[in-house]
């Protein structure tokens, strides 16, 4: 099965992409983190992401198609796959169909995350995240056990650094003029499966989660 995750920053993709690798057993791909590991071991690849991401922009379409292209040829994902943040473009999803579609393949199914804006802001501040198993917790939402300390691995939290109010504008703006374009695209492929994830209707990633997994399971 192929799942995308879609939305903007801040509205639970990883989250509810961690539940659903771990119910559905399929590998959770997250083009942001694949990026970030390149940042951290300074690459090539690493160098030139992080001119785009410490901007909240998004990085070239040729350069995250290419990476996404490779991934979707090793072993481990030939069954099934859940896109976390990819694609972020008509042009990426095209070519992703593209991909797909020679190896007799298609999108299964399209997560799309709303979240009122107020929200957003506050969701992307307070978050943090693991360093070692990409654990997301929020400071107020959904805290650690143990202050600053991963509750699955033990591991040292830490924010990220484009998680701050600045450049979340930026993001936010990226999402409105380059993504949210993609929910008319999916809708038109009749794959669509729309939540809004919001404190002010009791509904954050778990709930949305297991609403998703409700919906595959009862079949279309
Ligand atoms: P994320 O972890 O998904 O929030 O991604 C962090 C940042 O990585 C984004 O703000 C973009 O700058 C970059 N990025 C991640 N995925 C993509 C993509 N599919 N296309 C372009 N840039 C991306």
């Amino acid at each position: 099965m192929i799942i995308i995750m879609l939305g903007a920053p801040g509205t639970g993709k990883g989250t509810i992409a961690g539940i659903l690798t771990k119910e559905l057993g399929i590998p959770q791909v997250s083009t942001g983190d694949i990026f970030r590991k390149h940042i951290k071991e300074q690459t090539e690849l690493g160098k030139l992401a992080e001119k785009y991401i410490s901007n909240g922009k998004l990085v070239p379409d040729d350069v995250t198609i290419g990476l996404v292209e490779n991934r979707l040829k090793e072993p481990d994902v030939q069954n099934g796959i859940i896109l976390d943040g990819f694609p972020r473009t008509v042009k990426q999803a095209e070519e992703l169909d593209k991909m797909l579609e020679k190896d007799g393949k298609q999108v299964d199914l399209v997560v799309n995350l709303t979240t009122p804006e107020d929200e957003i802001i506050e969701r992307i501040v307070n978050r943090r995240i693991c360093p070692n198993c990409k654990a997301v917790y929020n400071l107020i939402l959904n805290p650690p056990k143990q202050e600053g300390i991963c509750d699955k691995c033990g591991e040292k939290l830490v924010q990220r650094k484009d998680d701050n109010k600045e450049t979340v504008k930026q993001r936010f703006n990226s999402y409105i003029e380059q993504t949210s374009p993609l929910v008319d695209y999916y809708n038109k492929k009749g794959n669509l499966y729309s939540a809004v994830v919001s404190k002010s209707i009791n509904k954050l990633g778990k709930d949305v989660a297991e609403d998703v997994l409700k919906y595959i399971k009862e079949g279309k």
